[in-house]
Protein backbone atom coordinates (compact mmCIF):
# COMPACT_ATOMS: atom_id res chain seq x y z
CA UNK A 1 0.00 0.00 0.00
CA UNK A 2 1.49 2.86 -1.37
CA UNK A 3 0.32 6.21 0.37
CA UNK A 4 1.19 9.65 -0.21
CA UNK A 5 0.49 12.33 2.94
CA UNK A 6 0.96 16.11 1.40
CA UNK A 7 1.42 18.75 3.57
CA UNK A 8 -0.03 21.76 1.50
CA UNK A 9 2.05 24.81 0.32
CA UNK A 10 5.25 25.54 2.25
CA UNK A 11 7.06 27.62 4.52
CA UNK A 12 7.85 30.58 1.92
CA UNK A 13 3.33 30.33 0.77
CA UNK A 14 2.46 34.13 0.87
CA UNK A 15 -1.10 34.78 2.90
CA UNK A 16 -1.04 31.05 3.74
CA UNK A 17 -1.24 32.16 8.02
CA UNK A 18 -3.67 32.53 10.60
CA UNK A 19 -4.50 36.21 11.04
CA UNK A 20 -1.96 36.38 13.94
CA UNK A 21 0.40 34.79 11.95
CA UNK A 22 0.99 30.85 12.19
CA UNK A 23 1.95 29.76 9.00
CA UNK A 24 -0.51 27.12 7.08
CA UNK A 25 2.60 25.01 6.23
CA UNK A 26 3.52 24.79 10.14
CA UNK A 27 0.18 23.05 10.86
CA UNK A 28 0.00 20.65 7.93
CA UNK A 29 3.50 19.31 8.09
CA UNK A 30 2.71 19.00 11.66
CA UNK A 31 -0.25 16.84 10.53
CA UNK A 32 1.58 14.65 7.91
CA UNK A 33 4.50 13.68 10.30
CA UNK A 34 2.39 12.64 12.96
CA UNK A 35 0.23 10.40 10.54
CA UNK A 36 2.98 9.18 9.00
CA UNK A 37 4.53 7.86 12.38
CA UNK A 38 1.21 6.16 13.02
CA UNK A 39 0.46 4.72 9.28
CA UNK A 40 4.01 3.25 9.37
CA UNK A 41 3.41 1.31 12.46
CA UNK A 42 1.33 -1.17 9.57
CA UNK A 43 3.83 -3.43 7.80
CA UNK A 44 1.91 -2.92 4.88
CA UNK A 45 2.51 0.95 4.72
CA UNK A 46 4.91 2.93 2.56
CA UNK A 47 3.99 6.47 3.33
CA UNK A 48 5.82 8.99 1.08
CA UNK A 49 5.52 13.22 1.57
CA UNK A 50 4.94 15.09 -2.09
CA UNK A 51 6.19 18.40 0.23
CA UNK A 52 9.40 19.68 0.97
CA UNK A 53 10.39 22.36 3.92
CA UNK A 54 13.05 23.68 1.69
CA UNK A 55 10.33 25.27 -0.87
CA UNK A 56 6.91 25.45 -2.01
CA UNK A 57 6.41 22.50 -4.04
CA UNK A 58 4.28 23.34 -7.09
CA UNK A 59 1.17 21.67 -7.57
CA UNK A 60 2.20 20.00 -11.16
CA UNK A 61 5.13 18.42 -9.14
CA UNK A 62 2.72 17.54 -6.25
CA UNK A 63 0.56 15.64 -9.09
CA UNK A 64 3.60 14.31 -10.65
CA UNK A 65 5.58 12.61 -8.10
CA UNK A 66 1.87 10.53 -7.01
CA UNK A 67 1.74 9.44 -10.16
CA UNK A 68 4.83 8.54 -10.88
CA UNK A 69 5.45 6.22 -7.56
CA UNK A 70 1.40 4.50 -8.76
CA UNK A 71 -0.10 5.07 -5.40
CA UNK A 72 -3.19 4.05 -3.93
CA UNK A 73 -4.04 6.91 -1.94
CA UNK A 74 -2.87 11.27 -1.49
CA UNK A 75 -4.13 12.86 1.00
CA UNK A 76 -3.51 16.57 1.07
CA UNK A 77 -3.83 18.57 4.45
CA UNK A 78 -4.55 21.94 4.88
CA UNK A 79 -6.35 24.82 7.46
CA UNK A 80 -8.94 27.08 5.94
CA UNK A 81 -9.25 30.21 5.74
CA UNK A 82 -12.23 33.14 4.99
CA UNK A 83 -11.77 36.11 4.05
CA UNK A 84 -7.57 36.21 4.62
CA UNK A 85 -8.32 39.96 6.61
CA UNK A 86 -9.70 39.62 9.64
CA UNK A 87 -10.87 37.67 12.64
CA UNK A 88 -14.70 36.38 11.85
CA UNK A 89 -17.18 33.54 12.66
CA UNK A 90 -16.53 31.04 10.09
CA UNK A 91 -14.97 27.53 11.14
CA UNK A 92 -15.48 24.04 11.44
CA UNK A 93 -13.85 20.96 9.51
CA UNK A 94 -14.34 19.90 5.62
CA UNK A 95 -13.23 17.52 2.99
CA UNK A 96 -12.90 17.43 -0.61
CA UNK A 97 -13.11 15.38 -3.25
CA UNK A 98 -13.29 15.88 -7.11
CA UNK A 99 -16.29 16.84 -8.35
CA UNK A 100 -16.69 13.54 -10.62
CA UNK A 101 -17.72 11.71 -7.23
CA UNK A 102 -14.45 9.35 -7.53
CA UNK A 103 -16.18 6.05 -4.81
CA UNK A 104 -13.24 5.27 -3.34
CA UNK A 105 -12.43 8.92 -2.67
CA UNK A 106 -16.15 9.41 -1.71
CA UNK A 107 -16.01 6.39 1.11
CA UNK A 108 -12.42 7.95 2.36
CA UNK A 109 -13.86 11.30 2.37
CA UNK A 110 -16.95 10.10 4.71
CA UNK A 111 -14.74 8.40 7.20
CA UNK A 112 -12.16 10.77 7.53
CA UNK A 113 -14.90 13.74 7.76
CA UNK A 114 -16.77 11.23 10.42
CA UNK A 115 -12.94 10.53 12.10
CA UNK A 116 -11.85 14.30 12.38
CA UNK A 117 -15.33 15.16 13.76
CA UNK A 118 -15.03 12.79 16.51
CA UNK A 119 -11.09 13.24 17.32
CA UNK A 120 -11.60 17.16 17.29
CA UNK A 121 -15.25 17.70 18.18
CA UNK A 122 -15.52 20.90 15.80
CA UNK A 123 -18.35 21.54 13.55
CA UNK A 124 -18.81 19.13 10.26
CA UNK A 125 -19.05 20.73 7.55
CA UNK A 126 -19.26 17.93 5.39
CA UNK A 127 -17.82 16.75 2.71
CA UNK A 128 -17.56 18.89 -0.63
CA UNK A 129 -16.59 18.45 -4.28
CA UNK A 130 -14.76 20.80 -6.54
CA UNK A 131 -12.29 20.51 -9.46
CA UNK A 132 -9.11 21.20 -7.67
CA UNK A 133 -5.71 20.46 -9.53
CA UNK A 134 -4.89 18.09 -7.17
CA UNK A 135 -8.08 16.05 -6.90
CA UNK A 136 -8.55 16.28 -10.94
CA UNK A 137 -4.41 15.24 -11.84
CA UNK A 138 -3.82 12.73 -9.11
CA UNK A 139 -4.41 9.20 -10.30
CA UNK A 140 -4.26 7.65 -6.96
CA UNK A 141 -7.69 7.94 -4.84
CA UNK A 142 -7.35 11.68 -4.00
CA UNK A 143 -8.66 13.62 -1.06
CA UNK A 144 -8.16 17.22 0.66
CA UNK A 145 -8.94 17.76 4.11
CA UNK A 146 -9.26 21.44 5.41
CA UNK A 147 -8.63 20.83 9.11
CA UNK A 148 -10.18 24.53 10.35
CA UNK A 149 -10.15 27.75 9.55
CA UNK A 150 -6.94 29.93 10.47
CA UNK A 151 -9.59 33.29 10.28
CA UNK A 152 -11.50 32.24 13.27
CA UNK A 153 -9.81 32.87 16.65
CA UNK A 154 -10.81 29.55 18.45
CA UNK A 155 -9.35 27.62 15.40
CA UNK A 156 -6.31 29.53 15.11
CA UNK A 157 -5.54 28.61 18.55
CA UNK A 158 -6.26 25.27 18.08
CA UNK A 159 -4.07 24.66 15.02
CA UNK A 160 -1.28 26.03 17.23
CA UNK A 161 -1.34 23.10 19.78
CA UNK A 162 0.07 19.47 19.13
CA UNK A 163 -2.87 17.95 20.67
CA UNK A 164 -4.67 19.46 17.78
CA UNK A 165 -2.29 18.76 15.33
CA UNK A 166 -2.35 14.45 16.80
CA UNK A 167 -5.96 14.33 17.09
CA UNK A 168 -5.96 15.32 13.40
CA UNK A 169 -3.15 12.80 12.42
CA UNK A 170 -5.55 10.11 14.20
CA UNK A 171 -8.20 10.44 12.48
CA UNK A 172 -6.21 10.22 9.23
CA UNK A 173 -4.08 7.19 10.22
CA UNK A 174 -7.55 5.39 11.71
CA UNK A 175 -9.39 6.54 8.39
CA UNK A 176 -6.63 5.06 6.36
CA UNK A 177 -6.59 1.75 8.33
CA UNK A 178 -10.27 1.56 8.02
CA UNK A 179 -10.37 2.01 4.36
CA UNK A 180 -7.72 -0.72 3.88
CA UNK A 181 -9.55 -3.35 6.67
CA UNK A 182 -6.07 -2.82 8.36
CA UNK A 183 -7.38 -3.09 12.00
CA UNK A 184 -7.53 -6.62 12.56
CA UNK A 185 -8.79 -6.34 16.12
CA UNK A 186 -9.91 -3.43 18.49
CA UNK A 187 -6.26 -3.98 20.73
CA UNK A 188 -4.43 -3.00 17.58
CA UNK A 189 -6.29 -0.06 17.40
CA UNK A 190 -5.64 0.56 21.01
CA UNK A 191 -2.02 0.47 19.90
CA UNK A 192 -2.23 3.78 17.74
CA UNK A 193 -3.76 5.55 20.67
CA UNK A 194 -1.19 8.34 21.74
CA UNK A 195 -3.03 9.34 24.81
ZN1 LIG B 1 -4.05 25.35 2.13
Amino acid sequence: MKIVLDAGHGYQAVNRQTIDGMREYEFNRAVVHYARELLMRKPEMNVYFSHDDSRDVSLVERAKFSNRLKTDLFISIHANSYRGEEWNGVHGIETYIHRSMPIEAYRLAQRLQRNLIHHTQRLDRGIKTADFYLLREVNATAIICECGFMTNRDEARLLKTDRYRRACAKAIADSVLEHYFLYKNTAARKTLQYQ
